[in-house]
């Protein structure tokens, strides 16, 4: 922490294992004080045998909230008090709020996405290609659903995992939902408004990994996400614009899960335009 504890002001914090420079904390951080709100975000190095001890803690020394982040999502479940809708499809927490007392588990991730892309496309009625069968991708298409997408195709490496999430889909959102087995160049289904990275490709140090999806199957009219944040200019974001796609870059969901998180815990809305300010300057963007 890199100021003394006080008692005049209110603290959120993320819960990670192992401790990181994080850049999610520079974001904040920039936001409650550009908006000179009486808040504090610190970094925790949180292990999973500690979990409960920690929520615990934040309860005792009355943190507003936290965020959580691998390998907590899921596990923080259990000592929550209860969860927000989307949390709750998902089976993953990455936001804690402090309502009334208890402490309510959220998932800011998929919603994130979602407040990047509106300003762009209104997700209703959409068709969706999604890359990969993660955390991201379970928040972003459970998001996505419940924001009036017509149909998801999943794309994903591993059989078990991608038909999980398609399960997962069918079972607990009203959309239109099929699989695709990722194991050679991927062609974007014709008709394809949105195509999404939700895989780990294109991360710092690998940043000219490529996705397997020949790029002759973009057309203009798709929007391109990259969940990468950083670099935020990932390969994939590159491909697209050069067909003339609109794109939308990894800090735009960072962003607006942060965003999300200070309305939540503050009800203040931050500028998010100081707060990707703040991670361009992280990521040297
Ligand atoms: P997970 O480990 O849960 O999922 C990773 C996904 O990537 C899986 O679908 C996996 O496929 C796929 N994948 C990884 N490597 C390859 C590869 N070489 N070829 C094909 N598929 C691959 O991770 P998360 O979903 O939690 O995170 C994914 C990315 O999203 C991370 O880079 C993270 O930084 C980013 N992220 C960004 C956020 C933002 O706000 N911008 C928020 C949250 C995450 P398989 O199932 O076959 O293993």
């Amino acid at each position: 922490m890199s100021e003394p504890y006080s008692c005049e002001r209110k603290y959120v914090g993320c819960f990670g294992d192992p401790v990181w420079e994080n850049p999610t904390e520079v974001m904040m951080n920039a936001a409650f004080e550009h908006h000179d709100l009486a808040f504090h975000y610190v970094t925790m190095h949180v292990t999973a045998e500690r979990l409960a001890d920690a929520v615990r803690g934040v309860r005792a020394l009355g943190f507003k909230g936290f965020n959580c982040t691998l390998p907590h999502k899921v596990a923080v479940i259990q000592h929550l008090d209860g969860l927000g809708e989307s949390a709750e499809v998902m089976g993953a927490v990455n936001c804690v709020v402090e309502r009334d007392g208890k402490y309510i588990g959220e998932n800011t991730d998929g919603k994130g996405f979602v407040a990047s892309l509106t300003p762009l496309v209104d997700p209703a009625g959409t068709r969706l290609a999604l890359f990969g069968a993660g955390g991201a991708a379970r928040a972003i298409s459970v998001e996505m659903a419940l924001a009036g997408t017509a149909h998801i195709t999943i794309f994903n490496r591993s059989r078990a995992r991608g038909e999980e999430l398609v399960t997962l889909l069918r079972e607990r959102v009203e959309v239109d939902v099929e699989f695709i087995l990722w194991d050679g160049e991927a062609r974007v289904p014709e008709g394809t408004d949105i195509v999404v990275n939700a895989t780990s490709i294109g991360l710092y140090p690998d940043v000219d990994a490529r996705l397997a999806i020949d790029s002759d199957s973009f057309t203009s009219e798709m929007l391109v996400a990259d969940v990468i944040p950083n670099p935020p200019r990932t390969r994939l974001v590159r491909d697209a614009e050069e067909r003339g796609c609109k794109v939308i870059d990894g800090l735009g969901m960072l962003v607006n899960q942060g965003v999300t998180g200070i309305q939540y815990w503050s009800g203040c809305d931050p500028d998010p335009k100081v707060m990707r300010a703040a991670l361009e300057e992280v990521f040297g963007a």
